[in-house]
């Protein structure tokens, strides 16, 4: 599993404001909570506080935690298919 996450438009010196290493550290870490998390099936979520909330814009980020919510972590608790699985039940790759 690789998931690549851009720092650049978490830095608030991207906006023009002062910069602030904590908060990139915060939005670094829900970030790494989130991608990995559609590599794991998930789809974003409606709670607004939810790692898998889609960050439209940085408040959205800011305002959202870096933990998934009761719905997704249910969801990444359930099995699933891997990838070699479903190329040995489908050996063409379809
Ligand atoms: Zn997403
Ligand atoms: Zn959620």
């Amino acid at each position: 599993m690789v998931c690549l996450i851009s720092l650049a438009r978490l830095r608030q010196e991207y906006y023009g404001r002062p910069a602030d290493g904590e908060l990139v550290v915060e939005r670094t870490v829900k970030e790494a909570v989130h991608e990995p998390g559609h590599t794991c099936g998930l789809a974003h979520c409606d709670n607004p506080v939810c790692a898998m909330f889609f960050s439209n814009y940085l408040e959205d980020t800011d305002r959202k935690g870096p933990d998934f919510y009761p719905s997704c972590r249910a969801q990444l608790a359930k099995p699933r298919l891997r990838s070699r699985d479903v190329r040995r039940i489908h050996p063409a790759g379809v």
